[in-house]
């Protein structure tokens, strides 16, 4: 469903929204792609998706790395790093750079451009996908500036609508 040159409306995250929908739907598109690129979606890096699909917060490899040992999975951390990398690679999860943690990607069939809303109140974050106009838009400054750009990171920091909502009626 698309309202806007913005994707899909408002936010999804409210706090009350349906979240074990949301895992149920990144697991099966993730069973999908892989099956679809031929690559191998083995216990340990299913694992480490679904505990990045535990919430819309980003959570770090050491995080994970403790979780997995509970679980009486022999992980050491090149295991959760070799998992994450491969993950990425598929895009289905994002790092995010000034978090230096992992969040998981809700379009992961195709290639993208992420803006990445951070609400710095409940922690989570939201990931839209950069509109046409941005991108030109980026360029063009890149362009005037005579810089060859390669990457980028874009980040809003701030309130969600649900952490918006709560604290205009306090
Ligand atoms: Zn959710
Ligand atoms: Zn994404
Ligand atoms: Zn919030």
């Amino acid at each position: 469903m698309i309202d806007n040159e913005f994707g899909r409306g408002a936010s999804i995250l409210a706090i009350d929204h349906d979240h074990s929908g949301c895992v149920t739907g990144a697991m099966a598109r993730a069973d999908a792609l892989c099956l679809e690129r031929g690559v191998r979606l083995t216990p340990v890096r299913r694992r480490v998706l679904e505990l990045i699909w535990r919430s819309h917060e980003p959570v770090g490899a050491y995080a994970m790395l403790d979780v997995l040992r509970q679980e009486g999975f022999n992980a050491q951390p090149p295991t959760v790093y070799r998992a994450l990398e491969f993950l990425t690679e598929q895009r289905l999860i994002h790092r995010l750079e000034s978090r230096n943690a992992f969040i998981g990607c809700p379009s992961p069939d195709h290639p993208h451009q992420a803006v990445y809303l951070i609400c710095t109140d409940c922690g989570t974050v939201e990931e839209r996908e950069e509109t046409p106009a941005l991108t030109e838009a980026l360029a063009a400054l890149a362009r005037h500036t005579g810089f060859y750009g390669t990457g980028r990171m874009l980040e809003l920091t701030g309130l969600c609508r649900g952490c918006g909502a709560k604290q205009s009626v306090a």
